[in-house]
């Protein structure tokens, strides 16, 4: 399996260095599940995962998906709602939080994340995360809209002291048509 070429392989791979069974996780952009999937499994049945959505269609897809997988008796919370409204649902602290930005894939492309309510909802995540958690954010960007989110993302987290959260972004350098960057947050403290 290539580490580099599929950008979720990437992700998955540095996560899967921090995530632990009985960890509390967040998908924040739940699409069509896979990361749901991820997440489930990596946190194992004694973990919780929060997944979110304002889209109907993406809590149908992933309920497809935990079936499939035989995830069924895993404690999967899929909500349908904007990410930004974290705070109504989650109270304690968490461990790992996915972010994948932009449109579902084969869906409704004009159903897509937002400046305003990613950045709300990232500026939660960190309030929200235990000191040593970690934030992945996949950025797609080629679409409309696409370029100010990316640009608004990544000015918000310069922002940020460097004794709260370590930032790290990689992007594939030799790919053409905007190519999707990856970002990583640790809490620090
Ligand atoms: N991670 C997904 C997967 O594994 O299939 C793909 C996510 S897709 C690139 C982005 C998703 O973000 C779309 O399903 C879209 O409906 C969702 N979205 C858009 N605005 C949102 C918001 N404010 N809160 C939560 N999800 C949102």
């Amino acid at each position: 399996m290539s580490l580099l070429t599929r950008v979720t392989n990437f992700v998955q791979i540095i996560l899967k260095e921090k995530i632990k069974q009985g960890n509390i996780a967040i998908d924040a952009t739940m699409g069509n599940g896979n990361d749901t999937v991820f997440l489930a499994r990596s946190v194992g049945i004694s973990g919780k995962v929060y997944s979110f959505d304002v889209q109907e269609i993406a809590l149908r897809n992933t309920k497809e998906k935990i079936t499939e997988h035989h995830l069924k008796g895993y404690d999967i919370q899929l909500i349908n709602d904007g990410h930004e409204n974290i705070n109504q649902y989650i109270e304690g602290l968490v461990d790992v939080v996915m972010f994948n930005l932009g449109y579902l894939p084969k869906g409704d492309p004009a159903i897509i994340t937002r400046p305003k309510t990613t950045i709300k909802a990232i500026s939660h995540m960190i309030q929200l995360l235990k000191p040593g958690g970690i934030i992945s954010i996949i950025i797609y960007y080629g679409h409309e809209g696409g370029k100010e989110e990316k640009e608004a993302v990544l000015d918000f987290l310069k922002g940020i002291p460097k004794e709260e959260i370590t930032v790290i972004e990689s992007n594939y350098t030799n790919h053409m048509n905007n190519p999707p960057i990856i970002v990583f947050i640790e809490k620090n403290k």
